[in-house]
């Protein structure tokens, strides 16, 4: 099965254009969204989750058009939203069952069988009878994908799930963020470009509602080779150098700066050839789009 988005334009009330002529082919496995706060990424997987509307464009999963068949769409999907409330006095279990209970898991052992399952698989079973306001910000994000895998989903919607977790509870996530990737269609929203390296097959870089690039991390990463170049300066000479160049990443180390730049020729003065990473895919896509004053 795969999700297919085509020409998805979406304008709010307040005439900010969100979604630009957005086109995706999204197949089986870890799909990854990057870009910048405000580039369009709650908006799009709000849309698909079937929780708003599109100005104009199409949304098919599998036979389904999404746009249209709003109660068969939300049988397969699973949905982690970016501010995930718990009920603070309830324990994982309950909730889990109660949940379950919403989806439409009326057979009480089949119910049993299924949060059971799910409290293992989050690696939340010995922490099952504790109440939900003292998980850590890392269960309380396991417990989300646990809820949102509630009814076996065909497609996964994750938003910013790894911001605000420290590294052990993002490696934990990522392990089961990849397990389910096997079985599943899995967006990931992120701003963080790790996420990305880590976990996904494919991405898309999007930023003012449109997709700036699309394709495996590595093939974007091979695009930039002989593209990049790095240099130190003296922290005061930054401005004329952003003028003069596409300052893409910089970094302070004992009051010098080491600034890389996206340069298609040999930029000369002194720089050398630096190897691409997926930040200089990004930072340079963004570029393009942004006035990047805080590099
Ligand atoms: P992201 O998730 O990438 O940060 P969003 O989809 O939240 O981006 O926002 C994209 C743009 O749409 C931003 O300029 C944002 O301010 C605007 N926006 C988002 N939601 C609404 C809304 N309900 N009404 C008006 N503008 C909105």
């Amino acid at each position: 099965m795969e999700l297919i988005i085509e020409n998805l334009s979406k304008t709010y009330g307040n005439g900010v254009h969100a979604l630009n002529g957005v086109s995706l082919t999204i197949p089986q496995g870890m799909f990854g969204l990057l870009g910048p706060n405000g580039a369009g990424k709650s908006t799009l997987m709000r849309t698909i989750a079937t929780l708003q509307d599109a100005s104009s464009g199409s949304i098919r999963l599998g036979d389904l058009d999404v746009l249209k068949e709003h109660n068969a769409v939300r049988r397969q999907l699973g949905y982690l939203p970016q501010e995930f409330g718990v009920y603070p006095r309830i324990s994982a279990e309950v909730m889990l069952d109660h949940i379950a209970r919403l989806k439409g898991i009326a057979d009480n052992s089949e119910r049993k069988h299924a949060v059971e399952a799910l409290l293992q698989k989050v690696n939340l079973w010995d922490a099952r009878k504790r109440s939900l306001g003292t998980y850590s910000g890392g269960m309380k994000q396991r417990f989300g994908i646990a809820q949102a895998l509630l009814g076996n989903p065909k497609l996964l919607i994750v938003d910013e799930p790894t911001a605000g977790l420290d590294p052990a509870e993002r490696n934990r996530f990522y392990n089961l963020l990849s397990e389910i990737g096997e079985s599943t269609i899995v967006i990931l929203s992120t701003h963080i470009v790790e996420d990305v390296q880590t976990l996904c097959k494919r991405f898309a870089i999007i930023c003012g509602g449109e997709v700036m690039y699309v394709g495996t991390p590595h093939e974007a990463i091979h695009m930039m080779d002989g593209k990049v170049w790095a240099k130190s300066i003296p922290k005061q000479e930054m401005d004329a150098y952003r003028e003069q160049y596409r300052v893409i990443a910089t970094n302070l180390s004992e009051g010098m700066l080491y600034i890389r730049v996206a340069s298609d020729e040999n930029p000369g003065n002194g720089f050398a050839p630096a190897k691409p990473t997926l930040e200089d895919v990004y930072f340079r896509a963004i570029s393009e789009k942004m006035d990047l004053v805080f590099l």
